[in-house]
């Protein structure tokens, strides 16, 4: 393997650019109009473009893709996450192309890609599942029986599900032929496949996660959890790694059941078995992710292992070193920066990255795909960076996280810095009593201590406005701090954040 084409865009084109570099490997992008001056596409050895700017017509086209990739002499492709990644006839047809597919078997993705397929597989490997059926529903009648079986509340979920798309909670008889028929509405309009089958709906779990990395030669081992429960509408926000609810013994358990998956699917490559972990401990597989994910930095910090140089290595063929499953050291956390208003619902937000201050220091990486001047429209993915810390405890990463979205400055668009800085102030984040319902629950306190805060900036600029001005009056200091502002966290502005702030640059 000389030459990797990167199928994909933004942070994770250059997170794999970066691990070609490290390799020794030449590296390709592939870019859309959109993209034609994008980070990527500047840090690759070769650029290669391949349509306008809809995902449809340029990273979705795996036969442009493959002749891009024939044109420049690559011999491997990798695809990131999105995209091509999870696509079964894709890896086939890079492989039918006679060249390496940095990704898991074609045959893998295809065991793993239906729930109730995937589902099945676990039940026959001892990988504990979640209570209810692999059989497609036929009728209104039959799930009512099975669920008067496992008694309410259940969830109807889509075989092909993805995305939250066609899952239903059902919490009473009453409601049930109605969800039946709305999820199998929507799983046939986004699968073309109305197979639902029912679930036992847990009250309150955990999303834990664990990550396997596995060699072509029989060798597959896990490299422990990362717990993503803040999430929003299916959406992970923040991620860590360990959990707060995993101890040493519960992560061997969870991560011999994830080892066993994904032998049973006969995996190679990185992957990553999805689990709920409900208040009792007790823990469900629910699906395998067969790509790199958007979250292994956490997993990379705490371990130390590289995932990405290891994806390549294992597409060329080498052998995994580690004879056993690695432990983590320390606690690591990542914010997803969003170009999306928290304040307002969430909502995109478009344009051009005027400023960019990124945060430095101890244990903090920035994993980005964004520079100053980029332009950040509404046809891909709202996700401009991620922001990852490490620190020997989880008390120290919060802290850490907080000093570091402090520093981070994004000026010319809205971005979920803010949000991230509520979470990280919140008592019950820190004290790490989430579940995957947490982040809804307390939404509106997170988004609406906004203002508050905002009046404690504004009086703080107040503050340091007039004590700039009885300086300049040669007033001595402190008989300023008499105003109304006295109180604010920072009235000794430099000169340069005191301007930048007065003309709206830059908003903390
Ligand atoms: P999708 O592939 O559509 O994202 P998942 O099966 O991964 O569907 O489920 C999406 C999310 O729904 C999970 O991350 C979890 O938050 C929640 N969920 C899934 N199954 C259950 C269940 N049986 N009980 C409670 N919550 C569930």
């Amino acid at each position: 393997m000389k030459k990797v084409l990167v199928a994909n865009r933004g942070e994770i084109a250059l997170r794999v650019i970066r691990a070609c570099r490290e390799l020794g490997l030449q590296s390709v992008a592939v870019y859309s109009d959109a993209d034609a001056r994008a980070s990527h596409v500047r840090e690759a050895d070769e650029a290669v473009r391949l349509g306008p700017p809809p995902s449809s017509e340029s990273y979705l086209r795996g036969d442009l893709i493959i002749e891009a990739a024939k044109s420049v002499g690559a011999d491997a492709i990798h695809p990131g996450y999105g995209f091509l990644s999870e696509r079964e006839w894709f890896a086939r047809a890079v492989r039918d192309a006679g060249l390496i597919w940095v990704g898991p078997p074609a045959e893998a993705i295809a065991a793993m890609g239906s729930k109730t397929a995937a589902r099945t597989l676990a039940v026959a490997h001892d990988v504990p599942v979640v209570p209810g059926t692999t059989e497609p529903l036929r009728d209104a009648a039959e799930a009512a029986e099975i669920a008067a079986r496992f008694g309410y509340p259940i969830l109807l979920k889509a075989a092909a599900g993805g995305g939250g798309k066609g899952m239903r909670v059902v919490r009473e008889p009453s409601q049930l032929a109605s969800s039946l028929e709305s999820a199998q509405r929507e799983a046939k309009n986004a699968f073309g496949d109305d197979a639902v089958y029912v679930e036992k709906y847990i009250e309150g779990p955990r999303h834990v996660e664990i990550q396997v990395l596995a060699d072509a030669h029989g060798r597959c081992i896990a490299l422990g959890e990362r717990e993503c429960s803040v999430q929003r509408r299916h959406q992970k926000m923040i991620e860590e790694a360990p959990s707060p609810a995993v101890n040493a013994e519960l992560r061997k358990a969870m991560g011999a059941a994830a080892v066993r998956a994904a032998k049973a699917a006969g995996y190679v490559n990185a992957g990553t078995c999805e689990f709920l972990l409900a208040p009792d401990g007790q823990f469900y597989f629910l699906e395998m992710n067969t790509r790199i994910q958007v979250e292994h930095p956490v997993t990379e910090l705490v371990t130390g292992v590289d995932l990405v140089q290891w994806q390549l290595r294992i597409a060329a063929g080498e052998r995994l070193p580690f004879t056993a499953s690695i432990d983590p050291r320390g606690w690591a956390m990542e914010c997803r920066i969003t170009s999306e208003d928290a304040s307002n619902g969430f909502l995109p937000s478009t344009g051009r990255i005027q400023y960019l201050r990124i945060p430095g220091g101890p244990g903090v990486r920035w994993d980005a795909g964004v520079g100053i001047g980029s332009e950040v429209s509404l046809f891909y993915d709202p996700m401009l960076a991620k922001l990852i810390v490490w620190a020997p405890t989880r008390a120290e990463a919060i802290a850490r996280m907080h000093r570091a979205l402090d520093e981070l400055t994004i000026d010319g668009l809205e971005t979920s810095r803010e949000f991230h800085l509520r979470v990280m102030e919140d008592e019950e984040f820190q004290r790490g009593a989430i579940d995957i319902q947490w982040l809804e629950r307390r939404l509106d306190s997170l988004v609406g201590a906004r203002a508050p805060r905002e009046q404690v900036e504004a009086a703080a600029i107040a503050a340091a406005l007039l004590a700039e001005r009885d300086r300049m009056q040669r007033v001595p200091r402190g008989a300023a701090a008499a105003g109304p502002g006295a109180a604010g966290p920072r009235p000794e502005l430099s000169p340069w954040a005191r301007a930048a702030r007065s003309q709206g640059l830059r908003d903390a």
